[in-house]
């Protein structure tokens, strides 16, 4: 067996687990790494404290001496907790987390040793940033950009370095980040929604979008992983044919989880807790190997920081427990992918969930209001939210055949379906006092009663009613959740902004009750949002039909996904609600784009590698051994050895036929790697990447696995399905 795939199954199979010592209560570990309120009261003087948490709230800037104040207590807290750095943690466009580590450490003038922190750290940096993508927003002479301290989501301690959530935005003052435009969207939400959420009650004063989402990732044996160039490089397995054990599951080969695995959870849940991230494990592994990991929900702009974190804290536990996370949407073919479900809602100040139903007529339109706001908003701009969740590796899933679907749909089960259709029937203008009692009694007034035994729960649909929140399923395991929340907000903002007018000139200029007002503009949304709302489960030809009848978009890959970014509408969209200019949008359509030509050009590379080096070598070598056996089974038969060879024969032909059209396919593969290149814009070099190179992955891929199949076991260079999946 080739050295590298033996020593691999060997190292795995001799790993033992590590075991965890139990160490207190959960809740006694909570935030302690996190310089959370408590901490604040301890360690800043009352007007800091203030000023930090009315920034938190309103948005309010922080002065350098308040600046000082604060960074002064956060550098005792954290030397008190053993820190030596601290770093601006920032989110580049590329998805994940970057930081750059500075010491507390500094030697004074005079020559002393202190430990040194001040408002000036904390509140910006400037990080070299020439390596992260800028979509062309810093050339060459303007290639400076700054991280400035986000106060809304608490400085945390990892390792020993006391890390600060930060923006990352060009000097001229555009986003190189994911994290600004959210933030701005987050500005944006609550002003629209706050402004609704006053016509049923005076006392709000801010809406805060709120975010729960679902990891799902793969767990498999870090020497296993390592042994596989493809995994290594490009996070999924080019080749590889499915094991015959594959996903027809065999309860007693999935339901029990390896000791090993349960480590790495507890080791993980312990750090999340420190981290202050409130995540429960959760084993419905569909596939083999795969998990999932879910939080309390939390205000969106915090919940994607501990997101973003969750995944680095992930890959470090999973190192010291001897496995590799994989985060990538499609790992192995043939075999479910991984989605990072994003429950989303809105909330008050006042502690009131906006899609949630009440106990009050009153109650129930409000939440009917943000209900049918939401289906809006998505019907207006579902090609928009779509793109939102596009990348290469995502493209596995959205529109191939794994749920859910490209095509954007909306399900709220037939109950609520019910209450829609019946709003609809709203007679226009002043409504008379029957009506109005009708609909509140038997209409909105039922909404509670419905929701309770709702088990009308699809889990197919894209964009899912839940009973009290929306959840968006067709985000990718490996993606940042800024961007869908980016959109998502933006959009709502928008509509809940259009919806306020409406509603105001239907109050100022026909006199209607503010009720009548609203159940008016309401009755008009559903009608003209109909097209969106699909209860199906969205596989096959129909709906696709149905969805084309419907003029619902249908991007299958992210170059078609990305263009509506710039389109007219979306550029006066992001405008219009203070989220992002052209600029920005421009740039960051850029940096996606090159994120999906580099992803391909890099699984080509892999694929060419793995073939030329180790697949056409294998079977070369397999080759030589069957006609070697050939050869002396004629010396000794003679003419009689065709029949005792035959077997030997016939694989020695597929064989031969493989490696030739494995070759011409790989040959061909190239070419079409360097035509791309040499196209001019990202977008054309991006669709020729996914036209034109991408379709030799499955054929050679095909060949590939046919070998495998013939080729002696001890023979074939990668670790198989079989052993990496279903290793303890
Ligand atoms: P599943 O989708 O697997 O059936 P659940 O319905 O239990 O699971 O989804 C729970 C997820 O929804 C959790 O991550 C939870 O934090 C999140 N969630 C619950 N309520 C809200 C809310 N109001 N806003 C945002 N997320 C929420
Ligand atoms: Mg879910």
């Amino acid at each position: 067996m080739p050295k590298m795939r033996f020593e691999a199954l060997l190292e795995s199979r001799k790993r033992e687990h590590i075991k965890m010592e139990e160490t207190g209560k959960r809740s006694d570990l909570f935030g302690r790494n996190v310089f959370n309120e408590d901490k604040m009261l301890q360690f800043l003087t009352k007007e800091a404290f203030e000023n930090v948490k009315s920034a938190i709230f309103q948005g309010n800037k922080i002065d350098r001496k308040i600046a000082d104040q604060v960074a002064e207590g956060m550098k005792a807290w954290a030397l008190s907790m053993g820190a030596t750095h601290y770093t601006h943690w920032f989110q580049p466009l590329t998805g994940a987390t970057a930081e750059k580590h500075d010491a507390f450490f500094d030697i004074m003038s005079d020559g002393k040793a202190m430990e040194k922190f001040g408002g000036a750290q904390l509140v910006q940096q400037e990080p070299d940033a020439s390596s992260f993508p800028s979509g062309g927003i810093r050339n060459t002479f303007e290639a400076r950009g700054y991280t400035a301290w986000d106060p809304t989501s608490p400085a945390f301690i990892y390792k020993t370095t006391l890390c600060i959530p930060t923006i990352f935005v060009a000097y001229t003052g555009e986003a190189l980040d994911n994290k600004a435009p959210l933030l701005r969207a987050l500005y944006a939400i609550d002003q629209a929604a706050t402004d609704v959420a006053q016509y049923f009650d005076k006392n709000v004063r801010k809406v805060y979008a709120t975010l729960g989402w679902e990891q799902e990732y793969f767990l498999v044996d870090k020497a296993l992983v390592q042994s596989r160039l493809d995994l290594v490089m490009a996070g999924r397995t080019l080749v590889g044919s499915l094991a015959a054990k594959g996903q027809q599951l065999d309860d007693h080969y999935f339901g029990v989880i390896p000791p090993r695995v349960l480590s790495f959870m507890s080791d993980l849940e312990k750090q999340c807790t420190k981290l202050g991230i409130p995540v429960k494990t959760r084993h419905n592994e569909v596939a083999p190997n795969q998990f999932e990991l879910a939080p309390v929900f939390e205000e969106a702009n915090l919940s994607v920081d501990h997101n973003l974190l969750l995944m680095d804290v992930m890959e470090e536990i999973a190192d010291r427990h001897n496995f590799r996370v994989l985060f990538h949407e499609k790992p192995f073919e043939g075999i479910n992918g991984s989605g990072k479900h994003n429950n989303w809602s809105l909330a008050t100040d006042t502690g009131v969930n906006l899609l949630s139903p009440g106990t009050t007529p009153m109650k129930n339109l409000q939440f009917l209001t943000f209900f049918v706001n939401t289906i809006k908003a998505v019907d207006t701009y579902e090609e928009l939210l779509r793109s939102s969740i596009a990348s290469a590796s995502n493209d596995h899933r959205l529109g191939a055949n794994e749920a859910p679907p490209s095509i954007l749909s909306i399900f709220i089960g037939k109950q609520l379906s019910d209450v829609l259709d019946e709003l609809e029937g709203v007679s226009k203008g002043k409504l008379s006092p029957e009506e109005k009692t009708e609909l509140k009694l038997n209409v909105v007034g039922k909404i509670p009663e419905i929701l309770l035994d709702n088990t009308d729960r699809n889990r197919t649909s894209p964009f899912a009613f839940t009973g009290n929140k929306f959840e968006m399923r067709g985000v990718g395991s490996k993606t940042n959740c800024a961007k869908p929340m980016t959109i998502l907000n933006t959009i709502m903002a928008k509509q809940l902004t259009d919806f306020k007018k409406e509603v105001d000139a239907l109050i100022d200029k026909k006199n209607l009750k503010k009720d009548e007002a609203v159940f008016n503009v309401l009755r008009e949304y559903i009608k003209t949002s109909k097209r969106i709302r699909f209860e199906g489960d969205g596989y096959g030809e129909e709906w696709q039909l149905e969805a084309r009848r419907r003029k619902l978009s249908n991007n299958k890959n992210t170059p078609q996904a990305l263009q509506v970014i710039t389109s007219k509408e979306s550029v006066a969209l992001f405008k219009d609600m203070g989220v992002m200019n052209e600029v920005e949008l421009k740039a960051h359509q850029e940096v996606e784009l090159g994120a999906y030509i580099f992803h391909i050009q890099i699984e080509g590379r892999v694929l060419g590698e793995m073939v030329y080096s180790h697949i056409v070598p294998a079977a070369i070598r397999y080759q030589n051994t069957l006609l070697e056996n050939v050869s002396g089974l004629k010396e000794v038969y003679g003419a009689a050895h065709k029949k005792v060879a035959e077997p030997q024969l016939n694989i020695l032909e597929q064989v031969g036929e493989h490696i030739v059209e494995i070759k011409k396919l790989t040959d061909e593969m190239t070419e079409a790697r360097k035509r791309a290149n040499g196209l001019s814009t990202a977008q054309k070099k991006a669709e020729a990447y996914c036209d034109n190179v991408k379709p030799y992955f499955d054929a050679i891929r095909e060949q590939s696995d046919k070998l495998e199949k013939l080729i002696a076991d001890d023979l074939w260079p990668f670790t198989k399905y079989s052993e990496l999946l279903f290793a303890k």
